[in-house]
């Protein structure tokens, strides 16, 4: 099975959006995802699920949590 992920790789998008393509496909394959794709702009993201939402933080020691 191919895995590796050439994660520099880029694409032009036609609204002009950052391009997350490659990160977006290494979780779609592998189940994971890279902090620095979530925290890019912000030190919490929101995820609902199930209709609840919970909240993923970087706390400043540099570890992360999840609250509901
Ligand atoms: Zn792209």
């Amino acid at each position: 099975m191919q895995s590796r992920i050439d994660m520099e790789s880029t694409c032009e998008h036609e609204d002009g959006s950052p391009c997350h393509c490659s990160a977006e496909r290494l979780l779609r394959l592998s189940g994971v995802i890279e902090s620095s794709y979530l925290f890019a702009k912000h030190s919490e993201v929101e995820i609902h699920h199930e209709g609840d939402v919970y909240r993923l933080r970087v706390t400043r020691n540099g570890k992360l949590i999840l609250n509901k």
